[in-house]
């Protein structure tokens, strides 16, 4: 890929995410801030999980209105339709979220497996497993 048409590619991932959170009335985040990774490690604590570092490394997950990715969404080292992919996967999430609310949603996690795998694996995501 060359450098204008990264670029393009670039601002057109940036157009897409300001415009998906605006229609999900959701955030987009990676998981590498201090404040996601808190919020994150909340939420694998209560599901038991005790490799953090490693999911954090390689899972996306949704906690209400948020979704988290592992890696920064627009970066070019990924392929955009994975990343899209895994996005639109995530988003299911978030409008789950608000339909069933959040205690029903939780249980659900609990009992179905709750988190897909990022596009940094080469597996698809197995929606099965979300
Ligand atoms: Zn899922």
């Amino acid at each position: 890929m060359n450098r204008a048409k990264k670029k393009i590619y670039a601002e057109e991932l940036k157009e897409i995410k300001k415009k998906l959170e605006k229609r999900f009335d959701c955030k987009i985040t990676s998981n590498k801030d201090e404040a996601s990774i808190k919020a994150i490690a909340n939420v694998l604590d209560t599901l038991g999980i005790k490799n953090k570092e490693e999911f954090m490394k390689n899972v996306a997950i949704t906690i209400y209105k948020t979704i988290y990715l592992p890696f920064e969404f627009g970066c070019l080292t990924i392929d955009p339709l994975r990343q899209l992919e895994l996005v639109a996967h995530e988003l299911e999430h978030v409008l789950q979220w608000e339909k069933e609310g959040v205690l029903k949603f939780s249980i659900d996690y609990l009992t179905k497996g709750f988190a897909s795998k990022s596009p940094l694996d080469p597996i698809l995501p197995d929606t099965s497993q979300c």
